[in-house]
C-alpha cells in the first residue's frame, strides 16, 4: 500500500502493518539479548528408535525459546525470524555447540553402540562458506567424534545455489559428518540431484506418516520413499510416529528409524538424559 501511493504523497497510515513491524524489531532485540546469555534459550531432545528392535540409537536436538514475557516460543515462529535478521548464524552456533556438549556429556561419542545427536541446519547457515570450519571448531572444541553428529537440511538446501552446498556439502563429509534430508518428499528435488549429493539419511516427512493411520490410509508414499532410500543407500528415519499403526506399517515396510510422540516427546537434557539410561522407561 504505501508503494502505490504517488510521489509526494504520505503512505497510508496502516496501524496493522505498523504494529507487524514493530513487534518483529521487538522480538529481533529480544532475540539479539537471549543469545546473549540467560538462559532464555534451551535445548530439547527427542530419541529417535530402531524400528526393528525398539532401541534408542540418538536424538534430534529442538531449539526452545522461553521469552520472559510472552513464555514459550514455537521455534516455527522464529527461526524464520533469525533467518530473515542474521541471528541464524550465531543462533546455529549456539545450538550446534550445546549439542555437541550434551552428546558428551552423555558419553554419546564414547558409547559402544553408536548414537547419534541430529542437529537442524537452516539454508541460510549454508550462505556461509566457513560452515564446514565452524562444525569443524565445535567438534573439537566438545571432543565429540564427527560420525557421532548428523546435520539435517530440508530439500531446499539441495535446489538453490546448488553447486555452493553440494561443495559445502562434500566437506563436510570430509569432516565425517552424517547429512540428513530433513521433511523428505515436501519438496521439489529431483532424483538426480538427490543422487549427486552425500547424503546419508531421508527423514520422511511427518504428512507421509499421517497417512498410513485413519478411515483411508494411505501407504503409497511413504513406501516410496522408504525404497527410494534403499535403491539409494541412504536409510530412512520416519517423522511424526503417533499411533501403533503408523509403528507397525513402517516396520513392515522396512523404514529403520523413527521418531514422534508415540516413543516420546522432545524432552528437556534431564529427562531425555535419564531416558538415555533407561530405556525400558520408554513405552514402546
Ligand atoms: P523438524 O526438524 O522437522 O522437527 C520435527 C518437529 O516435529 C518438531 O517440532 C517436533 O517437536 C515435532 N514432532 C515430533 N514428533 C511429533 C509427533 O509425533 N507429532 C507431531 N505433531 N509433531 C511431532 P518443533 O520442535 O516445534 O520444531 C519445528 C521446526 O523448527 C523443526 O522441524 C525445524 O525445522 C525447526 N527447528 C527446531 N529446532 C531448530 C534448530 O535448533 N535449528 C534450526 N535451524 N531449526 C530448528
Ligand atoms: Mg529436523
Ligand atoms: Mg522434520
Ligand atoms: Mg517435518
Amino acid at each position: 500500500r504505501a508503494k502505490s501511493a504517488g510521489s509526494g504523497q504520505f503512505a497510508r497510515y496502516d496501524p496493522q502493518m505498523h504494529s507487524g513491524l514493530v513487534e518483529r524489531l521487538q522480538l529481533a532485540a529480544d532475540l539479539r539479548r537471549a543469545l546473549d546469555g540467560g538462559g532464555e534459550l534451551e535445548m530439547y531432545y527427542q530419541p529417535t528408535v530402531e524400528l526393528r528392535s525398539g532401541d534408542i540409537v540418538g536424538f534430534e536436538a529442538l531449539v526452545r525459546w522461553n521469552h520472559p514475557a510472552r513464555g514459550m516460543i514455537s521455534p516455527a515462529d522464529f527461526i524464520p525470524l533469525a533467518e530473515s535478521t542474521g541471528l541464524i548464524r550465531p543462533l546455529g552456533q549456539w545450538v550446534l555447540a550445546e549439542s555437541c556438549r550434551q552428546a558428551v556429556e552423555w558419553g554419546m561419542g564414547a558409547s559402544e553402540r553408536p548414537l547419534t545427536m541430529a542437529v537442524n541446519v537452516s539454508g541460510r547457515q549454508f550462505d556461509q562458506p566457513d560452515l564446514p570450519a565452524v562444525v569443524a571448531s565445535v567438534l573439537a572444541t566438545t571432543g565429540l567424534p564427527a560420525e557421532r553428529l548428523c546435520l539435517e537440511m530440508t530439500e531446499s538446501v539441495l535446489m538453490t545455489d546448488t553447486e555452493e552446498n553440494l561443495a559445502v556439502l562434500v566437506s563436510l563429509k570430509g569432516i565425517g559428518v552424517k547429512l540428513a534430508i530433513d521433511d523428505f518428499g515436501t519438496g521439489y528435488s529431483s532424483l538426480a540431484y538427490l543422487r549427486r549429493f552425500p547424503v546419508d539419511t531421508l527423514k520422511i516427512d511427518r504428512s507421509f506418516v499421517e497417512r498410513l493411520s485413519g478411515a483411508a490410509p494411505d501407504a503409497a508414499l511413504a513406501r516410496t520413499i522408504v525404497q527410494l532410500g534403499q535403491s539409494l543407500g541412504m536409510g530412512t528415519v520416519a517423522e511424526g510416529i503417533e499411533q501403533y499403526a503408523q509403528f507397525l506399517a513402517l516396520r513392515r515396510m522396512g523404514c529403520d528409524l523413527a521418531q514422534g510422540y508415540y516413543f516420546a516427546k522432545p524432552l528437556p537434557a534431564a529427562e531425555a538424559g535419564l531416558l538415555l539410561r533407561d530405556p525400558a522407561a520408554l513405552a514402546a
